[in-house]
């Protein structure tokens, strides 16, 4: 569309270094893959060593599996390959069931921590649905009563009632970053406990829950860690909660000494309790191979060129696009901004599918906007621009 900028675009490219990353994703050239927040791409190598499990771990080996392929002690493993991802220590972060499962853990767990005085959940209005509906019922269970608020409210609400805060640390919508250091700073100023859902950040920028002191995370592991459909989620527990966690889904799992087959459950230490039953080992162990792509990549270096991507892509869409047609809802502040751009366009949903046909997948959420994901380890700024292109084309 303009020298200009494909010149930059290819400038831009020589220069990143983590332009290599992308040879490690099986993906189509001539398909510019900017959905990778909603479903990351295939890491090359998951398949072979998927038909290894499969076929000689479960083929073969089958229950003596377990132990001597290490499916027993996947759970706490994998957990040990993602924590330092998000800042947390090794032996805080444990892998399985679903983001929607680990937020009711974490948030009635988070409440219990509180104490019985504290009576009211504070959680992000424009929080990604599950977690709204998970929060609304442990709040019922556990007899607090449940407020949903703009996450710029949040800190203004805090008070002596308050247990707990669920916040997504990215909206999924707009793509807004909420300031998790000074949040959870005055969430425990107040005296409650901050549940964090990294399902928009992990992989795409630096987390640092150990460092600003997050009690509760939880997160995905199929958008940007590339774990495939469906790939179990992770917990965070703070290391001084753990021995205090008092899970809702007290699994055999997660027992003292699972194989004793008491009547009587008594919780594990550590990461361990944060299990339930038995892991999905295949969805498991696809998860595991995929996070080798993050073998001497730095989240810095991620987020560095995370937001030179998004802005080229704005500078872009702002040179081609005709005046008017779209807006961004994304914040242009850096600070702001998670890893991806949505636009407010009229006919969104129609305006979608007519770009994924021609090459560029986004994707859209109702009622108006266009997403666009961009994962710094196979999105590249040609990319970007080609994006832009085909949109302005397709608006003109
Ligand atoms: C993607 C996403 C989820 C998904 O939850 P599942 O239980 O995996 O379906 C939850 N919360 C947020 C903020 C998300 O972006």
């Amino acid at each position: 569309m303009s020298e200009a900028l494909a010149g930059q675009a290819a400038a831009l490219d020589a220069a990143d270094e983590l332009a290599a990353c992308r040879a490690l994703f099986a993906l189509d050239d001539d398909v510019v893959y900017l959905d990778g927040n909603s479903l990351g791409a295939l890491p090359r190598h998951v398949p072979a060593r998927m038909q290894d499990v499969i076929a000689r771990e479960w083929g073969q080996l089958r229950i003596r599996s377990w132990e001597e392929s290490g499916w027993w002690t996947a759970p706490e493993r994998i957990g040990d390959r993602i924590a330092p991802l998000v800042g947390a220590d090794r032996g805080t972060v444990v892998v399985g069931d679903s983001t929607s499962v680990n937020v009711f853990k974490a948030l009635v767990g988070a409440v219990r921590l509180a104490g019985d005085d504290r009576d009211e959940i504070l959680v992000d209005a424009s929080t990604f649905p599950t977690d709204g509906y998970v929060a609304e019922s442990a709040a019922r269970m556990t007899g607090r009563r449940i407020r949903a608020l703009a996450p710029q409210e949040i800190v203004g609400a805090l008070g002596p009632r308050t247990a707990a805060v669920l916040v997504n640390h990215v909206d999924y919508r707009s793509g807004r970053l909420n300031d998790l250091p000074a949040m959870t700073a005055a969430i425990h100023a107040a005296g409650a406990l901050a549940v964090w859902d990294l399902c928009h950040s992990a992989g795409a920028l630096p987390v640092g829950v150990g460092a600003h002191g997050v009690d509760f995370a939880v997160g995905c592991t199929y958008k940007y860690l590339n774990g495939g459909p469906g790939s179990p989620a992770y917990l965070y527990v703070r290391g001084d909660h753990q021995a205090r966690f008092d899970t809702p889904l007290p699994g055999w799992n997660s027992h003292e000494d699972p194989f004793g087959m008491r009547s009587a459950y008594a919780p594990g230490d550590g990461a361990v309790r944060g299990r339930v039953g038995t892991p999905d080992i295949l969805s498991m162990l696809a998860l595991e191979s995929a996070l080798d792509v993050w073998d001497g990549v730095s989240i810095d270096a991620v987020r560095a060129k995370s937001l030179a991507l998004t802005d080229f892509f704005l500078e872009c869409v702002e040179a081609y696009v005709p005046a008017g047609r779209v807006s961004s809802v994304t914040p242009a502040a850096h600070a702001e901004r998670g890893s991806q751009v949505s636009l407010s366009c009229e006919k969104a949903g129609e305006v979608m599918r007519a770009l994924i046909e021609r090459g560029v997948v986004g994707d859209y959420r109702r009622p108006d906007v266009l997403r666009f994901g961009f994962t710094p380890l196979y999105v590249g700024f040609a990319d970007a621009e080609r994006a832009a292109g085909e949109l302005a084309a397709l608006l003109d």
